[in-house]
């Protein structure tokens, strides 16, 4: 089974992502080498994991503060010690010619300085999301991507998994009509109170910096548009808990310039995984619709069926082939400012109480 699902999705990577897009001509054979900046869960449970199945990139080396963690990477993936750094010694990786790509798994608060680190050493960077925590900061990693003349993604891994490309097709091709209206929301039961993710400068806020990214970014594929206004409310039942800086549940509110409108939920009080896109003909329903997988969901026409991938798999792939050939990134840093510009939004509506306009 598990050899059949790994031959399926590499027919599936290759077929439906890569080779289609990739010219033999400027093919290279050569995976890019990718370091791993942060060894925390996400990249321990998830993205490790995905380059087993990787066709254009393979995972050359390891940043991490703690050597007992470097000991382990090193013998599970057969990692050479040049390539294992820590956060102090980290710029030395500008002179390792196995190193080509730097994805930085981090705290949030921390992408920006690691952004701009790989940046400076010449290597092409994939940055979590959120992509930092303020704009000013993220037009920063942009342009210092730039200026080194090197790739900018965000790593959005949706964006290249077949249910969210479906929900950004139903918006361009308008199978169900103009689109009327979106619900996207995202939250958790967040248990460990003590994390990263309940300290301001490292998270930038709660919820709504961890998973209404993804709510954000949601009603802008859905419909393909950039709202132009925002209203927002924040309730906190724990305020002993949730200390300023933190919320625990925001709502809010999106218009755009078609006249479609969005509603919204974040909250590290619930689990709840939703989309919704009302159309002029019909709708689509998906839940879970922004986890790992396998995500589900319904149009008016049926069952949505796609196949069952590896989300982080398909994003490196996706990444990695689009540096080879030379191709605009599918998720640049750009599209992480237009979200980060959207929360903060958020923020100043929830402060004012009042609409805040976006254009
Ligand atoms: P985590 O807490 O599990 O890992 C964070 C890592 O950073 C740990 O290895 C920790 O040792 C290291 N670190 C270095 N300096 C630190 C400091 N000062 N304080 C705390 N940790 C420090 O977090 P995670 O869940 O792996 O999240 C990391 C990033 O990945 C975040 O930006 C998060 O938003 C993002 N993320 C993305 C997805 C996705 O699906 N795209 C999923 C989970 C997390």
């Amino acid at each position: 089974m598990k050899n059949n699902r790994r031959d399926f999705l590499k027919t599936f990577v290759a077929s439906s992502v890569a080779l289609p897009l990739i010219s033999k001509a400027n093919f290279s054979e050569k995976k890019l080498g990718v370091v791993l900046v942060g060894l925390g869960s996400y990249a321990t449970n998830n993205l490790a994991p995905a380059f087993a199945n990787t066709e254009f990139c393979r995972l050359a080396g390891i940043v991490t503060g703690t050597p007992a963690k470097a000991e382990i990477w090193k013998k599970k993936y057969n990692i050479p010690e040049k390539n294992i750094y820590n956060y102090q010694n980290f710029d030395e990786i500008a002179k390792n010619p196995d190193i080509d790509v730097v994805y930085v798994v981090l705290p949030n608060g921390m992408h920006h300085e690691f952004v701009l680190r790989a940046a400076k050493a010449g290597k092409h960077v994939i940055c979590e999301k959120p992509m930092a925590i303020s704009m000013k900061e993220s037009e920063e990693m942009i342009a210092a991507c730039k200026a080194a003349k090197v790739t900018f993604s965000i790593g959005y891994r949706l964006h290249y998994e077949p249910f969210t490309n479906e929900v950004m097709r139903l918006a361009k091709d308008k199978d169900f009509g103009k689109i009327t209206f979106v619900e996207a929301s995202f939250g958790f039961p967040l248990r460990d109170k003590k994390a990263w993710r309940m300290i301001p400068k490292l998270s930038g806020g709660g919820p709504m910096m961890d998973v209404g990214v993804y709510a954000v970014n949601a009603a802008r594929y859905a419909t393909g548009e950039e709202p132009i206004s925002v209203t927002a409310q924040a309730v906190k039942t724990r305020p002993d808990i949730y200390v300023d800086g933190i919320e625990e549940t925001m709502f809010w509110q999106m218009k755009f310039p078609s006249g479609a409108i969005s509603n919204h939920t974040t909250t590290y009080n619930s689990g709840l995984q939703r989309l919704y896109v009302g159309y002029e003909n019909g709708n689509l329903e998906m839940s879970p619709a922004f986890d790992y997988g396998p995500l589900k969901g319904k149009t008016s026409k049926g069952e949505m069926k796609f196949p069952i991938v590896h989300h982080q798999t398909l994003m490196l792939d996706g990444i990695c082939g689009d540096i080879i050939n030379n191709r605009p990134m599918r998720t640049p840093g750009e599209e992480g400012l237009k979200d980060m510009k959207i929360t903060a939004a958020v923020f100043e509506a929830v402060k004012t109480g009042k609409e805040v306009k976006l254009s």
